[in-house]
């Protein structure tokens, strides 16, 4: 597991619970979202009625499910949690839809990875507030219509690009999750110290945000690393250079690259002279599989500006020699 990956890991699980920003008030960052989401429910609320379907789209670790938590609290509504690939067979939407309540707000969690007949069933329930349940088979299988209570669906999915467009349709709201910029980290990480009781410099929080990737997840999931470091070898203040000591521990350096991103970065500027090379003859110098460089490594050196995926190949960046401290051939022979 990676310090630095944007997704859940166990330990993650039980600690986030308790770090989630419990209204749109104390959710940091995502301004436009956050504003455009405000008005959607402060509308429906006044009308007395449930809220329109929302899809919520970004990387994993942004905040989607926490969005969709305080979604339910501003309507005052319960909260069902679920996911695509929890619902494998129309039957299983089928139960959880019939057992909502009015004004309940479902999430469906990578709502992109659901099974073609459960997407189906769902295009209904979301226009109609209907299904069909099929019953026995074959000739004899009779469709008998199910009447469902109004509810919100809140969907979250890595990409809307990949729902299918009937679906991405039936929203009434759409929101594009970003990346966080190192400020609206900062806030996420001093607010957290304050909720687990860490004391905490201001050049300690800049620290761990400039090395999160963009990513509340992993800003929280630093910042606990941290604050073990500082309690053991330091005085338990986290100060600016506790943190970059503890994340040199954790081989996290400075722009949030871990060991697998700058061993990608290495082996393309010193191997293979900054590229183009294949991503296959790249993957192979490391050691890992093609996918592991191309799903894990890659995404985030690209939105760094650190490589460029190129028809020729893989080729490193003028702003990736100077990370890793080197000068490119070209400058070296004039
Ligand atoms: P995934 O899709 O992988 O489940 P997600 O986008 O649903 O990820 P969350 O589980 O909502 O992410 O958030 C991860 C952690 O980051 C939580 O502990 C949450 O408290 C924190 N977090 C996310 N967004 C914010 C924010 N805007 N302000 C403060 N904390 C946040």
């Amino acid at each position: 597991d990676r310090v630095v990956s944007g997704a859940a890991d166990g330990d993650d699980q039980a600690v986030e619970a308790a770090l989630r920003p419990k209204d749109l008030g104390e959710f940091v960052g995502q301004e436009r979202v956050r504003e455009q989401l405000d008005l959607v429910l402060r509308a429906a609320r006044g009308r007395g009625a449930t809220a329109d379907h929302v899809l919520l789209s970004g990387a994993p670790g942004l905040g989607k499910t926490t969005l969709s938590m305080i979604i339910a609290a501003e309507m005052g509504a319960p909260i069902r949690i679920t996911s695509g690939p929890a619902i494998q067979h129309a039957g299983d939407l089928a139960a959880i839809l019939s057992s909502l309540t009015e004004g309940e707000v479902l999430f469906l969690d990578e709502i992109h990875r659901m099974s073609r007949p459960a997407e189906e069933m769902l295009y209904m329930a979301m226009e109609d507030f209907r299904v069909d349940v099929v019953v026995g088979k074959g000739p004899g299988a009779t469709a008998i219509p199910l009447e469902l209570p109004p509810f919100t669906l809140v969907g979250a999915t890595t990409r809307a690009g990949l729902l299918p467009p009937p679906l991405r349709d039936r929203f009434g709201f759409t929101g594009h999750m970003e990346f966080y910029s190192p400020d609206e980290l900062q806030r996420v990480i001093n607010r957290s110290a304050r909720l687990l009781d860490v004391d905490i410099a201001a050049d300690g929080a800049a620290e761990i945000a400039g090395r999160s990737r963009g990513t509340p997840r992993i800003a929280n999931r630093l910042l606990r690393r941290v604050r073990d470091y500082a309690q053991v070898k330091a005085d338990g203040v986290i100060t600016g250079q506790v943190a970059a000591q503890a994340l040199e521990v954790y081989e996290v350096d400075g722009r949030g690259l871990d060991r697998l991103d700058r061993a990608v970065l290495t082996a393309l500027l010193k191997l293979f002279g900054g590229g183009p090379v294949g991503l296959s003859t790249l993957a192979v110098a490391v050691g890992e599989e093609r996918e592991t460089v191309e799903e894990v490594a890659e995404p985030f050196l690209v939105r760094e500006g650190l490589l460029a995926r190129t028809p020729r190949g893989r080729v490193a960046t003028p702003a990736a020699w100077s990370h890793l401290g080197m000068v490119p051939p070209q400058q070296v022979t004039g």
